[in-house]
Parts: C-alpha cells; structure tokens; sequence
C-alpha cells in the first residue's frame, strides 16, 4: 500500500517537473528523424496537443532541458562559465595563500 503511494508521489514529481509546452501541455511524442539499423540517431519531441516541436535529441542528447531540475542545472553551468567563478574563487585562494606566505 505504501509502495502504490511511494510509486504515485514519485509519478507526481516527475509530471510536475516536466517543463511543458508553450500550448501548455506536458504530453508529447517522438518523432524518429533518423537511425541506422534500427538504433535511433535524431529524433524530434513534438507536443500532441499542439504539434509544435519542443525539443530535439540527437546522439543521446537533448537540445534543450526537459525538466525544471536540468533547467537550474543548465542555467548554474551558464551562471558559472559566464563569470568564471571556479577561475576567480582558484586565483583568491591562491593569491591569499602567497600573502600568508606559502600553502
Ligand atoms: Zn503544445
């Protein structure tokens, strides 16, 4: 019983983690664009509400974030590139460890 309410709260987090649709809908498809022998190479993700294609994956990735979790991720990553803040925090600590005279 519990298990049946563990696996529906699990169901429930991954639904509303979905980013959906411009349209609003988080039901969609994939359309296989491309495969060789069978195994899938591209592929488009299209909405069954609306048709528009929201997403493409090729060679095992996706184009862009499906879900809010990989959304903040992606956006961390750009957040941390952008302002090279692992380079700068490297120089302070290396720079406060000259000061201090030696590691
Ligand atoms: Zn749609």
């Amino acid at each position: 019983m519990y298990r049946d309410l563990w696996d529906k709260l699990v169901e429930w987090f991954i639904v509303a983690n979905m980013i959906p649709c411009s349209c609003g809908s988080k039901d969609d498809h994939w359309n296989v664009k491309d495969s060789i022998e069978g195994i899938v190479c591209e592929a488009e993700v299209v909405c069954d509400n609306c048709g528009k294609v929201v997403n493409y994956w090729a060679y095992g990735n996706l184009e862009s974030p499906e879900t809010y979790t990989e959304l903040i991720k992606w956006n961390l990553a750009d957040f941390l590139y952008k302002f090279n803040l692992v380079r700068r925090y490297q120089n302070w600590r290396f720079n406060r460890s000259i000061r201090k005279g030696g590691f």
